[in-house]
């Protein structure tokens, strides 16, 4: 075809300085149009005010003793990316090892005194471009050896200073960085030169940008324009305009994510048909009654507000938050229970076959009396078993399904499908929870009826990210432990002092209580991680307890032995059981008091969370005590990577000081982003290009506020005002068809 294109598609080859090779490179990280290179939005920017003399730095990291002083603010300073300008004093090349090169690179600044730069891989590329005497810009994660009393940054970005640009930054100019790939750099792509396809493609998108947000709501929170946003982070002209830029790009992605959310709210609103149960059930008073305690007030309440959804007519979407040990199980199990006395299955969904066996087994130990059945269905079952579980499904003779996954293949035929329970929802997605209910739907011989879902999250979440996250379900929260639990005292402990916790676990043993010791998680197969568990057991036996009695349990058992010995621990026929990090789901012993976790510097947060959580579970006071390093407890630079080690002492520092799941929850959200904690990608959030879920708190409200307001005002956005957004929400929204287009 002969019609000219449009300027947008322009390939990037045509870029002066590009060419076919370069525009090939960036293709493959992802860069094809002129719009994916603006989208690359700068990572930081160098000027005068940012970057900052080596003597300072090294003043600042020197003194983030880690494990003194507040946790968070040392691992700010230990994991911030700084900039320098420098002059290359020296560089050397050393080997070490079995013919590993390292590269040294001296670098001054005037300021008295020199900072060293090492490279590990590619040595001849730096070894190149290092000349003495060169000025560089060089960004990275600064680190302090005290040994040797040096500032080190391991593989810094540099970037090379030339006369323009020295004198750009002597003027002041605030210059971009980009994150330039190794892929990139060796076709010849530099900072330098990205910043000049950045110009040129400025100039090609921007005269075809326009404004989305709503002008009423630009004027309100006084933002900058789009255009204008995006040319200032690219181009600042003051630091000022950056932070303007950015909270202007940041807002416009959560009022577009918020505005989705509310979109899909209102069809979930929009009257279905729901079941409407009765409020009162014999099964679920039976249950209560047979309880050997009192459900907590957090409980019942929580019971109150499902029980008003189920009774509604309407279908039921809500989400359950509690930390370990509240008792969401109690509350989903007595939902199920008013679901079958209504004359309906209920199914109960858990990510992991272990969690899943955990819920079968134990409701079936609650359910004994009250004539309910109840099924197992997950993947590891034979063919014939699984073809009886689901011919009970189907005839409607199961009244409880339990399983992974598997609940919802779609050989799976539900007979009046009532409630729908979701334990651990970050791990599911929100097209996962629709598909579900929509086989739920097709469950009713009369006429197809949504079934009601209630989801359970054991990752407290401040309640504003989980607005966002779950914008979509109404939220009740149990905020409360049951009456009888302390909190449990933690300790981290050197390996060298090991000796005080055998004496702690003698003494407790002594008085009739019973302990774990968690053993470490050094490799990711299961095979290994029993191995040292059985080894550590016997030379516990040996050597440290010979007089008392080890059981050992791992994931290499199956689920009958596994059971066994959790109930003969359970039976007090074992003073220590020795485990894995399987117990950190299903083991409920309330007589066990002391928690010991082996290399605790190796787990999560969240996961020294739950193994804590399976002590204190009774009315006596429990103790848990993290062993780690020597170098660990007294932070003492060794290992080599400075984020992980602080990221450790942090994780350790905010076991001991908290027993708060909400409070651990925001740190582990800080330490690794919402991402990994709440498995970001598949509950259906979009990965923000500017938004930080847990320092935005503010924004995040007042977006979530205007794009609710702005859809109560005008559900589909039909006036004119609101065509440019209502254009971009139907170019991102799933919704289309309540916006009135197919
Ligand atoms: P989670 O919320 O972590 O899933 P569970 O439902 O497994 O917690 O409950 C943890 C333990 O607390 C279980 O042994 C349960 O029987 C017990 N439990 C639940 N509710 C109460 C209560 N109100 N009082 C005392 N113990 C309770
Ligand atoms: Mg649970």
């Amino acid at each position: 075809m002969s019609t000219p294109q449009s300027a947008t598609i322009l390939p990037l080859q045509y870029i002066k300085g590009v060419g076919p090779r370069r525009a090939e490179t960036l293709a493959r990280e992802g860069i094809v149009t002129p719009e994916d290179v603006i989208w690359r939005i700068p990572r930081g920017y160098v000027d005068r005010t940012a970057a900052q003399s080596i003597a300072a730095l090294m003043q600042a990291t020197r003194a983030s003793n880690l494990w003194t002083g507040e946790a968070e603010a040392q691992h700010r300073a230990v994991s911030a990316e700084v900039s320098l300008i420098a002059t290359i004093a020296d560089v050397r090349q050393r080997t070490v090892g079995k013919g590993k090169t390292m590269l040294t690179v001296v670098v001054q600044d005037g300021s008295g005194v020199e900072a060293q730069l090492v490279f590990w891989n590619q040595i001849a590329y730096y070894t190149k471009r290092c000349r003495v005497g060169a000025a560089f810009v060089i960004s990275g994660v600064p680190e302090y050896d005290a040994r040797w009393n040096q500032l080190t940054l391991h593989h810094p970005e540099l970037e090379e200073l030339d006369e323009e640009d020295a004198e750009r930054y002597r003027t002041g100019t605030t210059l971009p960085k980009y994150t330039i790939t190794q892929g990139m750099r060796n076709s010849g792509i530099t900072m330098r030169l990205f910043r000049t396809i950045v110009e040129h493609c400025l100039d090609i998108v921007l005269p075809t940008m326009h404004e989305v947000l709503p002008e009423a709501i630009c004027r309100s929170a006084s933002l900058m324009n789009r255009t204008q946003a995006i040319r200032e982070l690219h181009q600042p002209t003051s630091l000022e305009h950056i932070q303007r830029a950015r909270f202007r790009m940041k807002y416009e992605e959560l009022f577009m994510f918020e505005l989705q959310l509310a979109v899909r709210r209102r069809t979930q609103k929009a009257p279905v048909n729901g079941l409407k149960f009765a409020a009162k059930s014999r099964r679920a008073r039976m249950l209560v009654e047979s309880l050997p305690f009192e459900l907590t007030v957090a409980q019942r309440r929580v019971i109150h507000e499902i029980v008003e959804d189920m009774t509604s007519g309407q279908p039921m979407n809500r989400l359950l938050q509690g930390d370990v040990g509240s008792g969401k199980t109690i509350v989903a199990l007595l939902c199920m229970l008013n679901a079958i006395d209504n004359g309906y299955q209920a199914v109960l969904m858990a990510p992991t076959e272990i969690l899943a066996e955990q819920h079968y087994h134990g409701i079936q130990r609650l359910i004994r009396d009250l004539d309910v059945c109840v099924v197992n269905l997950i993947g590891a079952q034979t063919k014939s078993a699984r073809r009886d579980v689901l011919a009970q499904i189907a005839s409607g003779e199961a009244n409880i399904i339990v399983g992974t996954h598997a609940v919802f293949e779609s050989e799976v035929a539900y007979n009046k499908l009532g409630l729908i329970v979701i334990d651990e929802q970050h791990r599911f997605g929100v097209a996962q929870r629709q598909k579900l209910q929509q086989q739920g739907r097709a469950s009713h011989d009369d006429a197809p009826r949504t079934p009601h879902v209630l989801v359970m999250s054991a990752t407290p979440i401040p309640r504003t990210l989980s607005m966002t996250l779950y914008g979509d379900l109404d939220v009740s929260v149990i905020d409360q432990l049951p009456s009888n639990r302390k909190p449990i005292r933690t300790t981290v402990v050197a390996d060298s002092a090991i000796a005080s916790v055998f004496d702690m676990i003698r003494r407790e043993i002594a008085s009739g209580r019973q302990a774990y010791m968690v053993y470490p998680l050094v490799e990711k197969s299961e095979k290994v991680q029993a191995k040292s568990a059985i080894e550590h057991a016997e030379s516990l036996q040996q050597d440290v307890f010979p007089d008392l009695r080890i059981g050992i349990v791992h994931g290499q058992m199956s689920w009958d032995e596994k059971e066994r010995v959790m109930q003969l621990f359970l039976q007090r026929e074992y003073d220590i059981l020795v485990a894995t990090t399987v117990i950190e789901v299903g083991i409920d012993v309330p007589n066990a008091t002391i928690m010991v976790i082996e290399n605790a510097e190796r787990f999560g947060l969240s996961q020294l969370h739950q193994l804590r959580g399976r002590v204190g579970r009774g009315g006596d006071q429990s103790y848990c005590y993290l062993v780690t390093k020597d170098h660990m407890r007294h932070a003492i630079n060794r290992s080599s990577n400075a984020q992980e080690r602080a990221a450790s002492v942090v994780r350790l520092r905010t076991m001991e000081e908290t027993t708060d799941g909400f409070a651990i929850a925001e740190v582990d959200l800080k330490l690794r982003g919402p991402g990994d904690v709440l498995g970001v990608r598949q509950s259906g959030l979009p990965e923000f290009r500017f938004v930080d879920l847990v320092q935005d708190t503010p924004v995040i409200v007042r977006a979530r506020n205007d794009a609710f307001a702005l859809l109560d005002h005008d559900p589909q956005l039909r006036k004119p005002e609101h065509a440019a957004t209502r254009e971009e929400l139907i170019r991102v929204t799933e919704h289309k068809s309540f916006l009135g287009v197919a």
